[in-house]
């Protein structure tokens, strides 16, 4: 087990960018308006030689539990009972306010493994600044600069110290090893449901969602296990965030890292407002990650709400029919987010064609199908050139990959090699799942 260390303190005291520093990766989003970064974050992180897992965790602010302030409260507890050791952030520029004693006081008490970190430390005056943080009664502060990357060597060290000695060296899984989880991003444009569905998946309060507008409009990585027992993590929740009161440079940030979560995701699940039907938006979103050549499963969603249930399926099919051909048979579930209605198909689904997106196919088994679809339809002749394919192995899983040898055979044209592509699906019975076709000329 990789051991967690959570990031904890009030709001703007700085711990997103730290989360970034230390996670070496961009994915809070940092702003100056406050309440920009809501959500608990995950993600891997490698302090001091040793794997952690890193959680980012909303602000602890003392308030109601019924207010978005008071869920996101109750949802930092949760990221503090799974911690192996606390990061309590303190901002020196600010200086230490009430609500940061009492975060200590309340530290002190859970006895929790607490390194104390004097955030906005740097330049001159910024060690004498941190020792303010003393009183706190957490041990000895740690000054950084989370923004000017200084001081980071000191606390990757006090990290090391505060965690002990690594157990064993832990490796990421082996593609086949069952233990290994799948790797799923949820996507979609803004309001189709997306943050409901992942609560609902998990089961738990992990992200927020609410009728507030400008909530959970940032990256988060979670971890679970669906109900087949198999391990889930989701890469990557971009767009999971209202599209209202946005200002552009959120705004970019999150497209960029839709296709950040694409590029990470073995299959996508592209949530679609079953009131609204499939349109361009959803539409590009789709062929994004077929062009990233990631499974891609459709979860119809608001079904509750639908009511000409047959008519809008069939909208549906011909949209699909129409404009995503290069997905033929792509799973679609209908379901409700909200009413859970469903819900148990959409697994299931996302596991059928993760199986396909990784099938690797005997060249013999291949090579009965590529010659009977010779057969049936030859390749035509390139400039009055014969052009002869000879044979095909599939050189790749995830996604499946096949590469055809033949004199010219990088010539035929696109049209042909449709033909192939369409050809292959249809005799292995790969729907929604990205096939590449290579060409190979030989002599
Ligand atoms: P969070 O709400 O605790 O996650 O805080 P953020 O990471 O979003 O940071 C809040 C603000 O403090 C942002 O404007 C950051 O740019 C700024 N900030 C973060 N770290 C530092 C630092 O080391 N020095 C200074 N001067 N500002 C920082
Ligand atoms: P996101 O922006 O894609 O993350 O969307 P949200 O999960 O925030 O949902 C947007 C809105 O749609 C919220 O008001 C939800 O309550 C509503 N919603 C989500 N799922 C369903 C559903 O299955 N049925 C209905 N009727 N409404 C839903």
């Amino acid at each position: 087990m990789t051991p967690t260390v959570v990031i904890l303190g009030r709001p703007n005291v700085g711990k997103s960018t730290l989360f970034n520093r230390l996670a070496q990766r961009r994915i809070a989003i940092v702003d100056d308006t406050p309440g920009v970064t809501r959500d608990r974050k995950e993600a891997p992180a490698r302090i001091a030689g040793r794997d952690v897992t890193l959680v980012d965790t909303a602000g602890l602010e003392e308030a109601p539990p019924d207010t978005v302030a008071g869920r996101m409260r109750s949802s930092s507890e949760a990221a503090l009972r799974a911690a192996d050791l606390v990061l309590f952030v303190v901002d020196v520029r600010a200086g230490l306010t009430p609500a940061d004693r009492a975060f200590a006081a309340w530290l002190r008490r859970a006895s929790l493994p607490v390194l104390l970190i004097a955030n906005k430390a740097e330049g001159r005056g910024g060690i004498a600044a941190a020792l303010e943080a003393y009183e706190l009664g957490l041990g000895d502060p740690i000054a950084v600069s989370a923004e000017h990357n200084e001081g980071l060597g000191v606390l990757h060290e006090a990290v090391a110290e505060a965690l002990g000695e690594a157990p064993e060296e832990d490796e990421e899984p082996a593609e086949d090893d069952p233990e290994r989880p799948l790797r799923l991003a949820i996507v979609g444009r803004p309001n189709a449901g997306k943050s409901t569905l992942l609560n609902a998946l998990i089961g738990q309060e992990r992200t927020i969602t609410g009728p507030e507008p400008g909530l959970t409009r940032d990256a988060i990585t979670v971890q679970w296990r669906d109900e087949t027992g198999g391990r889930v993590r989701l890469v990557d929740t971009a767009g999971m965030r209202k599209k209202a009161r946005i200002e552009e440079k959120l705004e970019q940030m999150s497209v960029a890292s839709t296709l950040g979560a694409l590029k990470e995701a073995e299959v996508v699940v592209l949530v679609v407002d079953a009131l609204l039907g499939m349109d361009e938006q959803d539409l590009r979103i789709a062929r994004l990650a077929e062009r990233e050549g990631r499974a891609v499963v459709i979860a119809f969603n608001k079904w509750d709400a639908v009511e000409d249930r047959p008519g809008t399926r069939q909208k549906l099919d011909d949209v699909l029919t129409a404009s995503l051909a290069q997905m033929r048979g792509v799973a679609v579930v209908t379901l409700s987010a909200q009413t859970g209605r469903g819900l148990d198909r959409l697994m299931p689904a996302v596991r059928a064609t993760y199986a396909l997106w990784n099938r690797r196919i005997p060249t013999g088994e291949l090579n009965r199908w590529f010659e009977s679809a010779l057969t049936r339809h030859p390749p035509p002749a390139v400039n009055g050139r014969r052009v002869k394919l000879r044979y095909a192995t599939m050189t790749k899983a995830r996604p499946p990959t096949i590469t055809v040898f033949g004199t010219r055979a990088e010539e035929i044209p696109e049209e042909y090699r449709r033909y192939l592509v369409n050809s292959f699906r249809e005799a292995f019975t790969m729907p929604g799942v990205p096939i590449r076709l290579q060409l190979r000329g030989t002599r």
